[in-house]
């Protein structure tokens, strides 16, 4: 699933080619997770003004109106001209003046919504009630240590459900957990101040890092111009049960928690 770092590796790579484009055209393909919210003909001859982000959404902002999209489970976006024709998974292109924008998603569990703007119902059913950016100004150790006080559930749990911070998927939520030497299954609410401001670095550092790199390679993510990411040669202890730690060799640990898939090491890291 595309996390975080993978939509703004995604952003990066076409926001500033299609900065200033005229939409000339729009193609729906099958129906995506949520409808679009207007009729298409609407966005015809509206202008891109930017491309934001928010959490794992996607925000165009145009001359009269934003566009959310989300990549959803298996979703990625590619921007060109002349782009090729769409295949049985491309279910959204917007034909631009500068480019076609594209959505491909063989599992339908993305979405491309329009709002007329943030503040509109629709905006804020969306992005409402999302966590505060990880890599935003507003994320400081003070706020973080004081929402995990408040939260009697295992740290990977409250690092996923995106309310403490936003944008902190499975697998980075494994990644800074072993920075920051945190057992997965520690209740959030008995992290010491400390450790929270460890942590809080560690998802900073993790980020930014894997935003540097280009996004993970999982499940296949590529960017906007089909360049595939590198995070996940060297994740820590993401997908390696078994292989020895890079840091004191004892073998990586895997569990389920809340159906999802954690790996920790033992050793490095503590309840
Ligand atoms: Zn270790």
């Amino acid at each position: 699933m595309p996390e975080l770092p993978e939509v703004e590796v995604t952003r990066l790579s076409f926001a500033q080619r299609i900065a200033g484009a005229r939409i000339d055209g729009v193609r729906m393909g099958k129906p995506l997770r949520w409808p679009l919210g207007c009729e298409p003909e609407q966005l015809v001859g509206q202008r891109v003004l930017a491309v934001r982000r928010r959490g794992k959404y996607l925000l165009l902002d145009l001359s009269e109106g934003l566009l959310m999209l989300h990549l959803g489970m298996s979703g990625s976006v590619s921007f060109g001209s002349p782009l090729a024709e769409p295949g049985k998974h491309d279910h959204f292109d917007l034909v631009t003046s500068l480019g076609t924008l594209r959505l491909h998603d063989p599992r339908r569990f993305g979405a491309v919504v329009f709002a007329s703007d943030e503040a509109d119902a629709a905006a804020q059913k969306l992005l409402g009630r999302l966590g505060v950016e990880p890599l935003g100004d507003a994320f400081d150790v003070a706020t973080f240590q004081q929402a995990l006080k408040s939260r009697n559930m295992a740290i990977k749990q409250v690092l996923l459900g995106g309310q403490a911070v936003v944008g902190v998927g499975n697998i980075y939520a494994s990644e800074v957990l072993f920075l920051a030497g945190i057992r997965p299954t520690t209740k959030a609410l008995r992290i010491s101040k400390a450790r929270a401001a460890l942590l809080h670095g560690a998802i900073r550092q993790v980020l930014a890092q894997a935003v540097a790199k280009g996004g993970s390679t999982l499940r296949d993510f590529s960017n906007a111009q089909g360049e595939a990411g590198h995070f996940q040669l060297e994740a820590m202890v993401y997908d390696r049960a078994g292989l020895p730690c890079r840091v004191c060799a004892a073998p990586i640990k895997s569990m389920r928690q809340g159906q999802r898939s954690t790996f920790y090491c033992a050793t490095c890291q503590k309840p």
